[in-house]
């Protein structure tokens, strides 16, 4: 894990993040864009209070739909040194965050790690959510053994051809795979306590207009390998914008028929640890003001 090398993501660009960028766009230096109480995460990481969410600056994905686009390619956010990263941790649980969920934060992870040394020094003792794409690397997860404790996937795409299309990553399907099957491995089957979640994985997968048949080979090859042992988070809010404003298939929002065909695809398998949306959460509302609060 050599910021002078970096190959930390699937992309492995080998970039000096010292002194260039690689295809996140991130330097060596951890960048902020909000710190938040989200509580419209699934109700196990929300809680009453809220997830305490980090989200971070840059992306290793760079999906052209993304609803985060202005800290994910547009790089909106603040420098923070490793010293800070762990206060706002702590601060974060002093602020009753049921979990502390950090978002996006694979480009990050070595800083992270020491962050996490801190203010577990310190005190920190709410869950550690890891809150990604699922374009990670395995030997990257390795290094966070011991560290996460709820694994918060996407498996955003079953063919390569989609991922090429939507997030120029055509070895999505089967990376996302192997890493899924990486964090059950380091945090094993669903954990609560008080209706939190203390460890687990939960998969969310984002429908998109048109590919709800997609949907559904993710959805049956999740339940095919694991069953009930993590949960899954079938999400409607897909709104258009960034890149997709344009885009044929992208360009609207997704319909009530589709959303309901892969929920009860689900419910037909025998799903009873899945997350569904109900009402309008599809509106530009549900994405959050990067603005830099409490990062500094
Ligand atoms: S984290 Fe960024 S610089 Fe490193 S390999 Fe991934 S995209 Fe490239």
């Amino acid at each position: 894990m050599n910021m002078q090398n970096c190959t930390l993501c699937p992309r492995n660009c080998h970039a000096d993040r010292t002194k260039q960028y690689g295809f996140c766009h991130a330097s060596s230096e951890v960048e902020v864009a909000l710190v938040s109480l989200h509580k419209w995460e699934e109700p196990c990481l929300s809680g009453k209070n809220g997830a305490g969410t980090v989200f971070f600056s840059h992306c290793s994905m760079k999906c052209i739909f993304c609803q985060n686009h202005e800290i994910s390619t547009e790089g909106k956010g603040l420098k923070v040194s490793i010293e800070r990263l762990a206060e706002i941790f702590l601060e974060q649980q002093q602020r009753k965050a049921h979990c502390l969920e950090l978002v996006t934060p694979t480009h990050y992870v070595p800083q992270i790690i020491k962050a996490l040394d801190i203010a577990k020094q310190n005190g920190l003792n709410i869950p550690v959510v890891y809150n990604c794409s699922g374009y990670e690397k395995v030997e990257t997860l390795q290094a966070l053994r011991n560290y996460i404790d709820v694994f918060l996937p996407d498996f955003k795409y079953f063919y390569s051809e989609t991922a090429k299309e939507y997030s120029n990553a055509p070895d999505y399907p089967e990376v996302a795979k192997k890493v899924i099957d990486k964090m059950y491995e380091l945090v094993g089957k669903p954990v609560f306590k008080d209706d939190i979640m203390q460890k687990g994985v939960i998969i969310r997968h984002l429908i998109l207009p048109w590919q709800y048949k997609e949907s559904m080979q993710i959805v049956k090859y999740i339940w095919e390998t694991y069953h009930d042992d993590v949960y899954l988070s079938l999400m409607n809010q897909y709104t258009p914008m960034y890149k997709a404003l344009s885009h044929p298939k992208l360009k609207r929002k997704l319909t009530t028929f589709e959303y309901n065909k892969v929920v009860d695809f689900a419910s037909d398998l025998g799903f009873t640890n899945c997350y569904i949306q109900q009402g309008k959460t599809a509106t530009k509302d549900f994405v959050p003001n990067f603005n830099g609060e409490n990062v500094l």
